[in-house]
């Protein structure tokens, strides 16, 4: 047990400070699957995530090549399906569609954002819930919401997760979440009031949110916004938890100044979002799990 987690544990913040390293808690994710896949290999089964891009966008391009490269590394099989941009929405449901009926593939990742003349929301839906193993269905964040989802949206399991490698419990923390996205904000919000902290989930139409986050013991930015959330507000001992991933390496949170008042905080990059992939392989391979035990 760390002294951090002593002292955190107790309510007291001692200036101790910890810098949330995803690097290593996606080490530890991805060691912890090897033995799982070459279990599942040995019965003749590969686990298989198929992305699925729709366009040309670079930078959904690269997170689409990271995940299948990162798949490819822990001898994991990645479908990398790259549609044209004019691709329809019927289209899409219908290269979704056969994804769910192929017996070989344990998870679907459709690359958000879709271009705007599809229908984003309908695609997600199509994809099977045994299959959606980054949590974009309407049926899947209500499972996770109820506190039995078996794969919540990645960026909010990866920011349990950290908090779980470096023994930080939510329980009774008040939680304060900048962001209401379906994929981040809201998910994030449920899995935290489930693992039993006071949840403030902040927006757009949010009054004097300094006010709130100085009332914070735990904050999640996921706003959107370059160094959004800014030292300042926070009060002494925060935990920072930044999912924000602007161009330039930039998160929502203005580090500098979040590091001074923090007890604990997430760089960016090599916080949350190492830690996104690694959950996204996870579910992929608890998904294969379960096939098989299905097939038992
Ligand atoms: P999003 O869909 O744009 O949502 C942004 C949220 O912030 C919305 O709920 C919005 O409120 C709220 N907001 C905007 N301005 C605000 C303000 N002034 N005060 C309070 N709240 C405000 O973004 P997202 O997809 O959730 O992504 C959020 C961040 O996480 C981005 O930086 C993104 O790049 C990053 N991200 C990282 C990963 C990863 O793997 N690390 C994965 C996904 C996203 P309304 O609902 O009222 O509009």
């Amino acid at each position: 047990m760390s002294l951090f987690y002593i002292f955190y544990q107790e309510g007291i913040f001692l200036g101790e400070k910890l810098i949330l390293d995803g690097k290593k808690v996606s080490n530890h994710v991805r060691e912890s699957l090897k033995p799982r896949i070459a279990a599942l290999k040995e019965k003749g089964i590969q686990p298989c995530l198929a992305t699925i891009l729709v366009g040309d966008d670079p930078a959904s391009a690269t997170y689409v090549r990271m995940k299948g490269n990162a798949c490819e590394r822990l001898g994991m099989e990645s479908r990398r399906i790259h549609l044209p941009e004019e691709t329809t929405t019927e289209e899409l449901l219908k290269v979704i569609e056969d994804l769910n009926h192929d017996d070989a593939v344990h998870g679907i990742l459709l690359q958000h954002p879709v271009p705007g003349h599809i229908d984003e929301r309908k695609a997600f839906e199509a994809i099977d819930i045994e299959k959606d193993v980054d949590g974009v269905t309407s049926w899947g964040y209500g499972q996770t919401a109820l506190g039995f989802g078996q794969y919540p949206a990645c960026t909010p399991a990866a920011i349990m997760k950290i908090m779980e490698f470096y023994g930080i419990n939510p329980e009774g923390k008040h939680a304060v979440v900048v962001g209401r996205s379906p994929i981040l904000g809201r998910p994030v919000s449920a899995l935290l009031l489930n693992a039993n902290a006071t949840v403030t989930t902040c927006h757009s139409y949010t009054r004097n949110l300094p006010e709130i986050l100085r009332m914070a013991d735990i904050v999640v930015a996921a706003v959107g916004k370059p160094r959004f959330i800014k030292g300042e507000w926070l009060k002494e001992g925060v935990v920072v938890l930044d999912a924000g991933y602007n161009p330039g390496n930039i998160g929502d949170a203005d580090y500098e100044s979040c590091y001074e008042k923090a007890s604990a905080i997430t760089p960016v990059p090599g916080g949350v979002g190492p830690v996104t992939i690694s959950m996204l392989l996870k579910h992929t391979v608890d998904a294969a799990e379960k096939k098989l035990r299905e097939r038992q």
